[in-house]
């Protein structure tokens, strides 16, 4: 019970963290998957036999996409910081996401569908986010005590 509690101050303290430093991007998440009725299905590969289909961009199943918000620390890799993030497959311009612990299975989904994030590359929370910098996610993995989530993002476009 103590643990409980403990955790419980931790989640609270790292929940205020992102209000304060973080801001909000947004998510896609797909469910769902429905085969399309406009080409075949190509079993050996898990995509559609007409790589033009227009219905499902070739890839044979349609998702339900849902659009969230989540409010999370956003650090983007600086030069300085390359050599120390390397190990982990980062790079200039990637970032390391901390968001809630409840969100894992957003970022799961976007990893597993590789889609894209939407982020203020100002790193301000102004809602809808204009020309946004778009990464895809590497990992997530939970803190030791589970109470956030560290996702590990590959910057897709660059500053303009
Ligand atoms: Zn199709």
């Amino acid at each position: 019970m103590l643990l409980d509690r403990r955790i419980a101050h931790i989640k609270k303290m790292e929940a205020h963290k992102r209000q304060k430093f973080g801001q909000e991007i947004n998510l896609t998440v797909k469910t769902n998957p429905v085969g399309c009725t406009h080409c075949g299905y190509d079993k050996t590969y898990n995509t559609s036999t007409n790589p033009n289909c227009v219905y499902c961009g070739g890839k044979y199943w349609i998702y339900t996409e849902t659009k969230y918000n989540e409010f999370v620390v956003v650090k983007f890799i600086t030069e300085l910081e390359q050599y120390a993030k390397e190990a982990g497959g980062l790079q200039i311009g990637d970032a390391i996401l901390s968001a809630r612990i409840e969100a894992m299975d957003y970022f799961k989904n976007i990893m597993q569908y590789k889609t894209r994030i939407e982020v203020d590359p100002y790193g301000t929370s102004a809602t809808p986010i204009t020309n946004p910098s778009l990464l895809t996610v590497l990992a997530v993995s939970p803190t030791t005590l589970r109470t956030e989530i560290r996702v590990h993002c590959k910057r897709v476009t660059s500053d303009k």
